[in-house]
């Protein structure tokens, strides 16, 4: 199974240090605890999950003091299973766009380098193959890069892509691609936007007036705010997570790159810190390596 392919790295940096920790030993101890959470630190899952998670198996150990190492495994598994369940209700199992609306508008952001453009490509021509018309809005108009990248997506995947010069106003970009997909009768629209931080309040702005201009079309538009974050930067994404929330409304997250990092625990503390579900998640460069995020299969996934 590819998931299980793009997850191995995460697996071997999570979990095969957790049975080396527990190798010899009966008892759940506190020098087990105290390794088991400079695990979690050190695969990114961050201090205030992993002190979570930790707390919650202390109680655990606590009700039963004896507790058997080779119940450590299924114990974290079930902690996990339940942070990831407190944040996504919903168990993802396919590509799919809500049947209460139509176009259905997703507004992409997230720092250059994270994958969002490959993110975008993938995502577009996952909803291509089920039969669905989809419309991709180059809205980044800060790098010609991103414009030329998205464009040859949307030639790869025979999707339409709006796009106008450099340097121009993104929310003209956001207007006409928008546009373009309410008269296409299109099923998705699909807006990237410039990864910039350095001035949130620019940053901030300019989002404000690109979901403007779409609810000049669909009062309820976007739909979605998905923030892509690259899963092999650990800290980094926590703070690009932390910025991005502060200006704008996100509403899920794609964790990219995950074939890349013996760090997945990005996906477990994120999630749990800014209370936002994970939505997709990158295990590759090609164009099938995206997918939803289904916590069981990542759970099961972490533990084989
Ligand atoms: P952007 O600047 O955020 O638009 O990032 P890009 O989409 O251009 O991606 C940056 C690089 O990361 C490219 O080389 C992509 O092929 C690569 N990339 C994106 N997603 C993944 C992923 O899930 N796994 C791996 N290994 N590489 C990825």
């Amino acid at each position: 199974e590819s998931l299980d392919k793009g997850l191995e790295k995460t697996k071997d940096g999570f979990f095969s240090k957790l049975s080396r920790v527990v190798a010899g030993k009966s008892k759940v101890d506190d020098e087990i605890l105290d390794e088991l959470e400079e695990i979690l630190i050190t695969s990114d899952v961050g201090v205030e999950t992993t002190i979570k998670i930790i707390q919650r198996i202390e109680e655990r150990v606590a009700k039963d003091k004896y507790l058997n190492t080779t119940e450590l495994d299924r114990i974290l598994r079930e902690e996990i299973a339940e942070l990831l369940s407190e944040n996504n209700s919903e168990d993802l199992t396919e590509f799919t766009l809500p049947s209460t609306h139509k176009p259905h508008i997703i507004l992409v952001v997230g720092v250059n380098g994270v994958g969002k453009t490959t993110t975008i490509g993938k995502l577009a021509a996952q909803f291509k193959k089920q039969g669905k018309s989809v419309v991709l809005g180059a809205a980044d108009t800060f790098r010609a890069a991103a414009v030329d990248q998205l464009k040859l997506w949307g030639e790869r995947i025979d999707v339409p892509v709006v796009a106008h010069g450099m340097n121009t106003d993104p929310s003209a970009v956001a207007f006409d691609a928008v546009k373009k997909g309410v008269e296409m009768g299109a099923d998705l629209i699909i807006v990237d936007t410039a990864g910039r931080l350095h001035t949130k309040v620019n940053l901030m702005n300019e989002l404000i007036k690109i979901k403007r201009v779409m609810q000049k079309f669909m009062p309820e538009a976007p739909h979605e705010i998905l923030l892509v974050l690259d899963g092999s930067t650990g800290q980094n994404a926590f703070m690009q997570a932390k910025e991005f929330t502060k200006a704008t409304e996100v509403t899920a997250l794609a964790i990219t790159k995950l074939d890349g990092t013996a760090k997945g625990g990005v996906v477990i503390g994120i999630s749990d810190q800014f209370k936002i579900p994970v939505k997709y998640i990158g295990v590759g460069e090609k164009v099938g390596d995206l997918q939803v995020f289904n916590k069981a299969e990542f759970v099961d996934s972490l533990f084989k």
